[in-house]
């Protein structure tokens, strides 16, 4: 293909990825983002395909067909409650792809009888960071995945003198990058493989110093990550398009995980160093000793405080997505609605296992977009409010954020449920939510807990509605 137009079809490309994420930035427009993203990364296929002189096509073929059938498979499969875990896995391909990448560059172009590596120093470079930062990804991803799925413990590992590690791991792999420079290519094929070993230790130990309430950070994180390590290859490759992709994921994801950190009050770089969650998740449920009194609620009650109420929030979290209540709840809002209460829903940003699960499960219930409010938005009416319906949610109602200066999730903001002048918590027990600690709103005299199982009582509560039109 011709230069221009392969430049050319890279900037549309380009344009289209940009398209795409300002399309994902909002609910309405989300659908024509991911059509935008899908038409750009095929164009960038058709493209360096057909601009790429013997290029082994079946393999090419071969690859992406698999690719498309074992994306396919996982996506149409994938609860959206796992969806977290599947992101991070994913992250971990593209760490893995650009490691591989760059093992690849390294043997093209310096193995055999290739140029010595002083020739040519950038290019070396450009490997170093692309490998080291792939590791990281990947590596980190796995852990990320692991600790997601249960398999690992969420509770931070804490080694001691662990930013030293840290700070030696970094060090040690620029000082492999200057070893190689003045060594011959068999050399510094052992020093490439070596920092890779310590980047891949390195991403995992970032990882696990992080504990569980912090995880949603983390994996945006692996995600920005994972864009660096891609513009990096573009660097390695000559390739243009894969730069600004790749920047574009990067910086898309340190973006987001500069909102996720604002909205759960953590500093970033803590983060990228790790050591979150660290305090002990227990003393808050050890606190309380003996079981306090709880006001239990049942779907007839509850139905009729929500027929009183001339305001109703409703406030899902991560048990309505486990329910898969969305749907109930949605035709109680219709009905309530429908006879003249104003019913809003709460969302916090971490509501759920990552972002936006909310907004993705109500935006699939067709809850109109107009009434779900962001955390900001919201916070303020509560006070003004007759009923508030906690659906699954527990960390992001949870008054000891700004209270319990001992509490791990102390300064995460929250929605003030506790404000408005009914609470009814849906839930299958008195459970600590995700964070591991317990949760005083239970215990407020306004508060009433609603036990079950959340699709099970939102049919309920419907049911009774139903019954009163
Ligand atoms: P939580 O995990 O704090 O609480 C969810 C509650 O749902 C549990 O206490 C559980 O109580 C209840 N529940 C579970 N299954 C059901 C069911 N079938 N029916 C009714 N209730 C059910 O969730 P939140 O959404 O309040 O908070 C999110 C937490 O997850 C935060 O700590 C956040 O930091 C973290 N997180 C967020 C991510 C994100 O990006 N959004 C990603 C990873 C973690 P019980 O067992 O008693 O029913």
């Amino acid at each position: 293909m011709h230069e221009v137009m392969l430049a050319a079809a890279y900037l549309l490309a380009s344009l289209l990825f940009i398209l795409s994420l300002r399309g994902l930035s909002s609910q309405l427009t989300a659908r024509n983002g991911n059509f935008y993203g899908a038409i750009g990364m095929a164009m960038a296929v058709v493209a360096i395909v057909v601009a790429t002189d013997n290029l082994a096509l079946p393999h090419v073929l071969a690859a992406i067909i698999g690719g498309a059938l074992v994306g396919s498979f996982l996506a149409a499969r994938v609860a959206m409650t796992a969806m977290p875990e599947l992101v991070a896995l994913l992250h971990s391909f593209v760490g893995g792809a650009a490691v591989l990448v760059g093992l690849a560059s390294f043997q093209a172009h310096f193995g055999g009888d290739g140029p010595h590596l002083t020739q040519n120093p950038v290019l070396l470079s450009e490997i170093w960071v692309d490998v080291f930062i792939g590791g990281i990804t990947a590596c980190g991803s796995v852990v990320a995945w692991a600790k997601l799925k249960g398999l690992l413990s969420g509770r931070p590992l804490l080694l001691p003198g662990r930013h030293a590690l840290n700070a030696g791991a970094v060090t040690a792999s620029i000082g492999l990058l200057v070893l190689a420079l003045s060594a011959d290519p068999g050399q510094a094929w052992t020093y490439l493989l070596a920092m890779m070993a310590i980047s891949g230790l390195l991403g995992v130990h970032l990882v696990v110093a992080i504990g569980g309430a912090d995880m949603p950070v983390v994996v945006s994180l692996l995600n920005s990550y994972s864009g660096w390590t891609a513009s990096a290859a573009g660097f390695m490759l000559g390739n243009d398009l894969l730069v600004v992709t790749g920047a574009l994921v990067g910086a898309s994801g340190a973006i987001l995980s500069y909102i996720m950190c604002k909205a759960m009050n953590r500093s970033i770089w803590n983060v990228v160093f790790g050591g979150f969650g660290a305090a002990p998740t227990t003393k808050a449920v050890a606190a309380v000793g003996e079981p306090l009194a709880v006001n239990e609620a049942d779907v007839a009650g509850t139905a009729q405080w929500l027929l009183d109420a001339r305001r109703v929030i409703v406030t899902p979290g991560y048990g309505m997505a486990v329910a898969r209540a969305q749907h109930a709840v949605r035709e109680i809002c219709d009905l309530l609605r429908a006879r003249g209460c104003e019913v809003t829903f709460a969302i916090h940003p971490v509501a759920g296992r990552l972002p936006g699960h909310m907004n993705v499960l109500l935006a699939e219930a067709a809850v109109p977009y107009d009434i779900v409010m962001e955390m900001d938005e919201i916070n303020g009416d509560f006070i003004d409010t007759d009923v508030v319906l906690v659906v699954g949610a527990n960390d992001i109602v949870n008054p000891s954020a700004e209270t319990d200066e001992d509490s791990p999730i102390y300064g995460m903001p929250v929605l003030q449920v506790w404000h408005s002048r009914k609470v009814v918590i849906c839930k299958r027990s008195r459970a600590s939510g995700y964070a591991g600690v317990d949760n005083p709103l239970f215990y407020n005299d306004n508060s009433a807990m609603l036990f079950g199982d959340a699709q099970a009582s939102m049919a309920g509560i419907l049911q009774h509605l139903k019954a009163a039109d």
